[in-house]
């Protein structure tokens, strides 16, 4: 087999092996087709099949209900965040927006080409080292939607449950870096969208989970392509899709399915990040960056020592060791561990003795 890292990239990020083996033998034929599984045709039976396999599984394990159509985009959820607003912002209107983090600002900064995107919360003044709390959240009178990023990539924070909205207010998420990594009520949300690459598979693919009356509120005339109705009559299907990684989503969505669905990977994935926090807690060289209480993120595990050198000794320690992408964000620094879905228990256990074995190096 060949060398693997553990890699805590926060994405691109690892994908399980089973998986990449399984894309792998299916390159040079899908099956027995005689056609490798990049080169198949869209339209023809065996991608149908694949796509539609895709979407019954995120209807599975999400246990998406009726009136919500699974659609598969390109664009990232950077798109989304102007997606969003093209459709649902009516000229001059008002959208609330949680604050807590890069991606929430850069998703209220797509909504001002429209209307006002009003801040309901904000962590900012603290580096958005915390989750406000709904106590602290304001909404305007009647929100054209309410917009959160349920995982903060960058700052490891995470929202423990989802927000309230206002009145009819469709809630509105970005859970790019927290997709499918536990338990979730679809039916509180108007639409959900994450790009792939973090938790679902490869880069390329955006995952949107859209209750159907969300059409009904459109507000203007938009290109073909940046429609949600296209993407919901056409079944995903209007131009070609990425192809290669819906099918890669697909096998992660299985190997979702055979781990024992979402309540299984949420207790594996707390079970991960409870044990490095609990190390953190107690260590006397490096700090967790988001404090108990605060919406630490299971996802994203943001540490620092305090000392930018010493921070930069034990990345290169720890890379050495093939620990490997444990810089954090420049906007925080430090290091941050990423942990999803398919991020293996043992390479936890790994990092915690690369910091014990520095810690003893430098008394
Ligand atoms: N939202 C969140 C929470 C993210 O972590 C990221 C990517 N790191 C994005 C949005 C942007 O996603 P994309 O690169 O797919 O546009």
């Amino acid at each position: 087999a060949p060398l693997r890292h553990y890699n805590f990239s926060a994405g691109p990020a690892v994908l399980p092996e089973s998986v990449l083996e399984e894309a792998g033998r299916n390159l040079m034929s899908l099956g027995d087709t005689g056609v490798g599984v990049m080169e198949h045709s869209h339209r023809g039976k065996p991608f149908v099949e694949i796509i539609e396999r895709a979407e019954a599984l995120i209807r599975k394990l999400a246990n998406v209900p009726d009136g919500y159509s699974v659609l598969f985009l390109q664009g990232g959820a950077s798109l989304q965040f102007a997606m969003c607003p093209m459709n649902f912002l009516p000229d001059g209107g008002t959208a609330d927006y949680l604050m807590t983090g890069s991606w929430s600002k850069k998703a209220a900064k797509e909504a001002k080409l429209y209307g006002n995107p009003h801040t309901a919360c904000s962590s900012e003044a603290t580096n958005f080292d915390r989750i406000p709390t709904p106590a602290e959240t304001t909404y305007s009178d009647d929100p054209a939607y309410v917009h959160f990023t349920s995982n903060n990539t960058i700052f490891g924070t995470q929202f423990p449950t989802e927000p309230t909205p206002p009145g009819d207010a469709p809630l509105v998420c970005d859970a790019s870096s927290d997709i499918l990594s536990r338990p979730l009520d679809i039916s509180k949300y108007g639409l959900l969208y994450a790009g792939a690459q973090k938790n679902l598979g490869p880069s390329g693919v955006t995952l949107v989970v859209m209750r159907d009356d969300l059409l009904e509120r459109k507000c203007r005339e938009v290109p073909a392509m940046l429609d949600y109705k296209t993407y919901v009559e056409g079944k995903s299907l209007y131009n070609t899709p990425p192809t290669f990684g819906i099918y890669v989503l697909m096998l992660v969505l299985d190997w979702i399915e055979k781990e024992g669905g979402l309540t299984a990977v949420a207790d594996r994935n707390e079970t991960k990040a409870t044990k490095l926090y609990d190390y953190l807690d107690g260590s006397d060289l490096f700090k967790p960056t988001v404090a108990k209480g605060n919406g630490r993120s299971l996802m994203n595990v943001c540490f620092v020592t305090g000392n930018d050198e010493t921070d930069a000794a034990f990345i290169k320690f720890a890379d050495e060791r093939g620990l490997k992408t444990l810089k954090g964000h420049r906007s925080v620094g430090g290091m941050r561990a990423s942990l999803y879905n398919a991020f293996p228990p043992a390479g936890v256990d790994k990092l915690i003795e690369a910091m014990e074995e520095f810690e003893a190096s430098r008394s």
